[in-house]
């Protein structure tokens, strides 16, 4: 769309200044500043003087308006060109077609701001009434106007020095920031790598006394050396079952370690689920006996395809979202189902009827140690450990884990995992 705002008649020195100051009142009203404006009319009146006379219209360009459309009409064709390249730097595109044989030169400049296009008409009717300042003024001004473009432009000089100086100062600070950050990377590095070498000697030190207490305990409450009281027979079996916790936490730790260290091997083998799903039900279903209000459901997989993968990381994956669903569930069911998910990916869903977690913990619960507080939570005991872990195996293995949860209503916890383990151990993803 084009929409003329002006246009004016050249046939004199006299209308010459009349085009320029025209050139100058448009470029107002369309919002550009000072230095534009006067560019403008350069171009405008280095295009006139070349010719004897002309037209020049001032015009709204596109729809919405995007630029000053300026279009020169001369008697003849512009000369040797001298001109044109006069106007050229003044605007943002000029086009001349020499083959046309005539004289008409178009030339645009993009709009400062946005125009819209309704606001053509009144700007329009505002310049058919602008006054002219007489000829003999036009020299004395063109001076003025020279003095004036030094003055702008020797302003602008400056705010480019002041520009460039805070621009260095900002690059000397984005600069210490980054070495200062590099820095806290590299000391977290150690001290992650450090916390993963503690973790791991410690638990492999635990382990040896640990598995002395728990036979030492055992072979008390069976009565190898002799009878023991109700009483004895009570602190024994609490120190096998506090025995036991710890070293379930000890295996855990060492799990963690392992991995986190990069060491932990992928024996990728042929998989068959169902056998999967029969040992998991075995293993829990001490954890709920035939009472329970809580009924566990492993249906067996159908419609899948055979798995490669490490079975023993899949399981372990598996028994922590069933044994955790069983923890926090009072009554209802706890089901793990498998389904062939995007891509070459295998769903594994753990959903329980059970307490549920607030949004705010969501994100915790993965972290090492990060359980959630409150008196269901602190009655059934548990070490922080079990949903970390299930993560890095599940991303040992080529997948992930997700949650999605409500609070009173349960949880569903899942592990998608690639059909065939991608061969390589991934790394660890941050
Ligand atoms: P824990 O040994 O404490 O169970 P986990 O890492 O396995 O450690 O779990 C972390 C926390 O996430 C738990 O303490 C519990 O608050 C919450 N959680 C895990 N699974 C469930 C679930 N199925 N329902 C409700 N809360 C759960």
């Amino acid at each position: 769309m084009t929409a003329t705002l002006a246009e004016l008649e050249v046939r004199d020195p006299a209308d010459l200044g009349r085009a320029r100051q025209l050139a100058v009142a448009v470029a107002d009203r369309l919002g550009f500043d000072r230095l534009a404006g006067l560019a403008v009319a350069s171009a405008v009146s280095a295009l006139l003087t070349q010719g004897r006379g002309g037209r020049v219209a001032f015009d709204l360009e596109g729809e919405p308006p995007a630029s000053l459309g300026v279009r020169v009409e001369l008697g003849s064709p512009p000369g040797d060109g001298q001109a044109l390249d006069a106007a050229r730097p003044m605007m943002d595109d000029l086009r001349w077609e020499p083959s046309t044989g005539h004289g008409v030169i178009l030339m645009s400049k993009a709009l400062p701001r946005p125009v819209a296009t309704a606001e053509a008409g009144p700007i329009a009717r505002d310049l058919l009434g602008i006054e002219f300042a007489p000829d003999a003024e036009d020299s004395l001004r063109r001076d003025r106007e020279l003095l004036e473009v030094l003055g702008l432009l020797e302003a602008r000089d400056h705010e480019l020095a002041q520009s460039r100086l805070e621009l260095e100062d900002t690059n000397r600070g984005v600069m210490a920031l980054y070495v200062e950050l590099n820095e806290r990377a590299d000391s977290l590095h150690r001290a992650s790598e450090l916390k993963t070498r503690f973790l791991a000697n410690v638990s492999h030190e635990l382990r040896t006394p640990l598995s002395s207490i728990l036979s030492l305990a055992r072979l008390l409450l069976d009565r190898a050396d002799g009878e023991l009281s109700n009483e004895q027979d009570r602190q024994v079996d609490f120190i096998l079952r506090s025995a036991h916790d710890l070293a379930g936490m000890v295996n855990d730790l060492l799990d963690l370690a392992r991995i986190e260290s990069g060491r932990e091997p992928v024996n990728p083998e042929p998989v068959d689920l169902a056998e999967v799903f029969k040992a998991l039900r075995g293993m829990l279903r001490p954890l709920v006996p035939p009472d329970s209000p809580v009924r566990l459901v492993i249906d067996d997989p159908e419609g899948l395809p055979p798995m490669v993968t490490d079975e023993g990381k899949l399981s372990q994956v598996l028994r922590n979202f069933l044994s955790n669903a069983l923890k926090f569930t009072e009554r209802g069911e706890v089901r793990l189902v498998a389904e062939p998910g995007p891509g070459e990916m295998v769903v594994f869903s753990v959903s329980d009827t059970g307490i549920g977690i607030r949004e705010e913990h969501l994100a915790r619960i993965f972290e090492e140690f990060g359980q959630v507080d409150g008196p269901i939570q602190r009655r059934v005991k548990g070490t922080g450990l079990g949903l970390p872990l299930a993560r890095k195996l599940a991303r040992l293995l080529g997948g992930d884990v997700g949650v999605r949860s409500e609070p009173g209503v349960g949880s569903t916890f899942s592990a998608t995992i690639p059909v065939h383990f991608p061969g390589r151990a991934p790394e660890e993803a941050p």
